[in-house]
């Protein structure tokens, strides 16, 4: 006998329906996960987007709008708006209602949203790991978090219960749930996130005012291994100047270190110590392969782009 799973909420409010908020309510209706789903935007662009594609009951323009009795509140915008979202919502919150968020940074996001939630309401952050360079309404897709993991790091003190009911939201959107806490979770995702955006950045970034290579070169010989930067390199500018002016500690923290290797590597490439640079290519090779066996990518050769397509 399979058991009929009703809807986990009555009314979810997604404040912010770009890549991340339109995919929770896309997976949403795939798990009738919510009777009713709010949408939030500022724009007429976004929300009009919004209603072509259908994938919210009703949409705002205004987040106090937005969650009037909603059960479930997200924070889905850039980050740097949450603290002021929080706050022109919280006398609208509902005794018993969640919110919750999708910022890539923790620690700063709970210090900035946790002092505006009134009594009675529970607040539980959460961090999708899933993505893609593009943004916006027409971005999001049901699969998103599929076999992604989610990590939520609940302050000291969260109700158990509502942690509970976070889990349950995510694993039904088809994620695995992890608890951390926020700080770790700022320095595990400044090293697996974070920097790799800001090497990215800075390699395209270089590329684009290299004197002595032009910037057609640049782009017919890209398949060399530039254009895998490329690619993260086209994440929207907004949310990932937030990540980095929100989570500035950890970031420079891993840099440190960062900068420390690099060294190590500039120096054995002068000394011609082969030996290093082997060695450090190996442990490197392997690090793929856990990737590739713990689900996370594919093990199709070049991402499993076409090998008839050329390059
Ligand atoms: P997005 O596609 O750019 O969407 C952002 C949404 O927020 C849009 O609906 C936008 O509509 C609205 N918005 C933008 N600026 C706003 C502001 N200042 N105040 C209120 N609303 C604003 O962004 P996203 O990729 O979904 O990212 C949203 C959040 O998810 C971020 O906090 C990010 O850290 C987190 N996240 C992103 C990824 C990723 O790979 N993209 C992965 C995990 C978590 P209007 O401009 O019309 O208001």
């Amino acid at each position: 006998m399979t058991m009929e799973l009703k809807p986990l909420f009555g009314k979810v409010a997604l404040l912010g329906i770009g890549l991340i908020g339109s995919s929770m309510a896309h997976a949403m209706r795939r798990a009738d996960l919510a009777a009713h789903i709010a949408g939030y935007a500022r724009s007429p662009e976004t929300l009009d987007a919004a209603k072509r594609i259908g994938f919210a009951d009703t949409l705002h323009d205004t987040p106090e709008a937005a969650v009037r009795d909603a059960d479930f509140v997200v924070l889905a915008t850039p980050i740097g708006a949450f603290g002021e979202l929080a706050q022109a919502i919280a006398p609208q919150l509902k005794t018993g209602a969640i919110v919750s968020d999708v910022g890539s940074v923790k620690a700063a996001v709970v210090r900035d949203v946790a002092l505006h939630i009134p009594a009675g309401v529970h607040f539980v952050p959460a961090h999708p790991i899933a993505g893609t360079e593009q943004s916006g309404p027409e971005a999001g897709f049901a699969e998103l978090f599929d076999g992604r993991w989610c990590v939520l790091t609940p302050p000291e003190g969260t109700d158990a219960q509502a942690v509970e009911t976070v889990k349950m939201f995510w694993r039904r959107c088809g994620s695995e749930v992890e608890l951390m806490d926020a700080k770790h979770h700022d320095i595990v995702l400044g090293i697996t996130s974070h920097i790799p955006h800001l090497i990215a950045y800075n390699i395209v970034g270089t590329a684009a005012d290299l004197e002595t290579v032009t910037q057609s070169e640049v782009i017919k010989f890209s398949a060399g291994g530039f254009r895998d930067f490329t690619r993260i390199a086209a994440s929207d500018p907004i949310m990932w100047r937030d990540v980095f002016l929100n989570n500035r500690e950890a970031v420079l923290e891993v840099l440190g270190r960062f900068y420390e290797d690099l060294a190590a590597l500039q120096r054995a490439i002068r000394w011609g110590d082969g030996e290093a640079l082997f060695n450090l290519f190996t442990r490197t090779r392997a690090i793929r392969r856990s990737i590739i066996e713990a689900g996370q990518d594919t093990p199709a050769p070049n991402f499993g782009r076409s090998r008839a397509r050329r390059n």
